[in-house]
């Protein structure tokens, strides 16, 4: 099954076909997977140099992975601030904020510049309170952006909040335009095409099953090889088991979706008319927005956990958790009450320790790079990593390729058994404490002490 999003962006238009790679070839750089992170790297690559010789491998086809059924909320580095600074110290933590705001834009100017129609809205994104508990956990945050220069977030009078969000749930709510919805799969697409009129070779259904990590290097597909000087490894979710060094780098976790029929007349009604993006302060956030076309489609993260990071068909199917995903519709929109819904789906997030995507370099000789750990948040990172990553195949010395985030994994899980157990464990305990917020309750201790593990990397992820 294809997720919803992915496939209105492949009936929308048709593309040009990029055939599996049926026999050898050669090539400056070999990008293994189509998804944000490799068409970025690409089309960076490109641009840059021209001349550059450039083969993307991809196991199915552009955007089959996260990049084409996420939430298309493309949000800022800010609410990450606390983690960005303990672990890379002031200075870097400020530019990254500042970075990453500027991919937000970066992305609205590429879809303009190339004529890409990803249903793009600059139009913001609004973090709130649905429980006395959430009510002040922003605050903190925001002062301290505040502190150092670079804050974009107001807190809005509730009244204002609850029009704009269309829900009466919201007790609070802090506003930044520093963010943008997208339909996310047209995004991957149009990323595609530009590559493709950039000169990128892509071969899909062309998986990597091999790799010679030499110089030059090999990818190895079942009908083909590709002998490249430079390999970037852009698959995700899929290191943790393709390459056992990365195994207990990621837990892998689902996010899950639903999406409604078009109601343009009930969003007219809640006052839920703009693109703005709509996060509440749990650790399992609920993440919603519109579409132009007057749907809305709301999802949660952390539900599914795979035992060693393997792909469970289930990411493939249907939401299992649609009535959970129904009633928090509801909940949030009681205008909504018995809509039809279009399609429920589910996917597979990277989920870092820190919460935070992590790139460097491996292989004897050095010029294989890697990227991923995005956790649940890379439409906007994702184009930090095409700059850290081009820039590294480039060789450039820059402030991407001096930064921290290149230091590779900053933390690892336990193995397995205990990760999958734990994780089970924690994702329990945070059902429980959230619940019993939701009802005004106090939680259990050990339920809070629990679901501190999850907390500490920070809002706003959706894995
Ligand atoms: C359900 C869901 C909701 C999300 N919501 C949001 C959101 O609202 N906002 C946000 O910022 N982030 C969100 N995310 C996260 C975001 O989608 C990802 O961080 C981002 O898309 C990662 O892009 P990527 O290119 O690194 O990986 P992917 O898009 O997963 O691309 C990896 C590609 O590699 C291919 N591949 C795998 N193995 C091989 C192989 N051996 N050979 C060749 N190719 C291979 C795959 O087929 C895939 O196409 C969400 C994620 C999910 C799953």
């Amino acid at each position: 099954m294809r997720p919803f999003w992915l496939e209105q962006a492949l009936n929308n238009q048709p593309d040009e076909p990029c055939p599996p790679l049926r026999q050898d070839t050669r090539a400056d750089v070999c990008i293994v997977g189509g998804g944000y992170t490799g068409l970025w790297t690409a089309i960076m690559l490109k641009e840059q140099n021209p001349e550059l010789d450039v083969v993307i491998v991809e196991a199915d086809i552009c955007g089959a992975g996260a990049s084409g059924r996420n939430g298309g909320c493309a949000l800022s580095w800010s609410a990450k601030f606390f983690t960005l600074e303990r672990l890379f110290g002031l200075e870097e933590a400020v530019r990254l904020v500042k970075a990453s705001e500027q991919s937000i834009y970066a992305i609205g100017d590429f879809c303009k510049k190339y004529g890409v129609d990803a249903d793009y809205r600059l139009d913001g994104t609004l973090y709130t309170s649905t429980s006395q508990a959430q009510v002040g956990s922003t605050d903190a945050v925001v002062a301290a952006l505040e502190h150092h220069g670079i804050n974009t977030f107001s807190k809005r009078p509730l009244a204002d909040v609850q029009r704009m969000a269309g829900s009466a749930q919201h007790l609070e709510g802090w506003y930044s335009p520093a963010a943008a919805s997208v339909q996310p799969a047209k995004l991957v697409r149009g990323l595609r095409r530009v590559a493709l009129q950039l000169g990128v070779r892509i071969h899909e259904g062309s998986p990597m099953v091999g790799l010679d990590e030499g110089q030059p290097a090999r990818v190895i597909t079942p009908h083909g090889n590709v002998t490249c000087a430079k390999v970037v490894l852009a698959i995700n979710a899929w290191m943790a088991r393709a390459f056992p060094q990365f195994a207990r780098s990621v837990a892998i976790v689902s996010s899950d979706m639903i999406i409604t029929e078009p109601r343009p007349d009930l969003l007219e009604r809640i006052g839920l008319t703009s693109g703005v993006t709509v996060l509440d302060s749990r650790i399992f956030v609920h993440y919603y927005h519109n579409t132009p076309d007057g749907r809305i489609m709301l999802g949660k993260g952390g539900n599914t956990f795979a035992f060693g990071g393997r792909m469970l068909p289930v990411f493939d199917q249907p939401s299992p958790y649609a009535n959970l995903l129904r009633n928090s519709l509801e909940k949030f929109f009681p205008a909504f009450t018995g809509v039809d819904i279009a399609a429920t789906w589910n996917g597979p997030s990277d989920r870092s320790v820190t919460g935070l995507p992590f790139f460097g370099r491996m292989g004897a000789k050095g010029n294989i790079f890697y990227g991923f750990g995005y956790s649940g948040s890379g439409v906007g990172p994702c184009h930090m990593g095409g700059q850290i990553l081009s820039s590294l195949v480039l060789g450039l010395d820059n402030a991407w390729t001096r930064s921290p985030l290149l230091n590779g994994p900053l933390g690892h899980f336990p193995p397995e058994p205990i990760r999958y157990l734990g994780s089970l464990m924690v994702r329990n305990a945070i059902r429980r404490k959230e619940r019993a917020e939701d009802l005004g309750r106090r939680p259990r201790r050990l339920d809070v002490q629990l679901a501190k593990f999850a907390a500490a990397a920070g809002k706003a992820d959706k894995g």
